[in-house]
């Protein structure tokens, strides 16, 4: 559980039983790629329905310097969705995170990109703490 995970310096070591479910965010610009995000948004809805899809954000919202949708999905469906995401995220930058209630280290220490890293607004953060 989350008090198990410091948030500064050496945590101990945190069990995968921490992680309730998983966030993949996928990048987009609107001018560009937005079209090939709607493709890859659709063909994980039609072959992942555990996955909850999000809405489009345009605009980019909270710590995402970019505009993107999340795909939230439980930690069973990681092994099956996590490499065809690998193989299938046409070019997109991906960020995927563990949801272990700590947002701060799940969105820096504990985060997986693909493609590119982005800078993310970490602010957005700090203030809650
Ligand atoms: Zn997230």
């Amino acid at each position: 559980m989350p008090e198990t995970i410091a948030s500064e310096g050496a945590a101990p070591p945190a069990g995968a039983g921490a992680i309730t479910h998983y966030h993949a965010h996928i990048y987009y610009d609107p001018a560009t790629t937005r079209e090939r995000a709607a493709r890859l948004r659709e063909r994980i809805a039609a072959r992942f329905p555990q996955a909850r899809v999000g809405r489009w954000h345009d605009e980019p919202v909270g710590p995402h310097p970019q505009s993107m949708y999340q795909i939230a999905f439980p930690s069973e469906m990681l092994a099956a969705f996590v490499p065809w995401l690998m193989l299938n995220r046409d070019d997109l930058t991906v960020l995927l995170h563990p949801e272990t209630g700590n947002a701060y280290l799940d969105h820096t220490k504990h985060a997986a990109w693909f493609g590119a890293v982005l800078a993310l607004r970490l602010d957005v953060f700090k203030k809650h703490q």
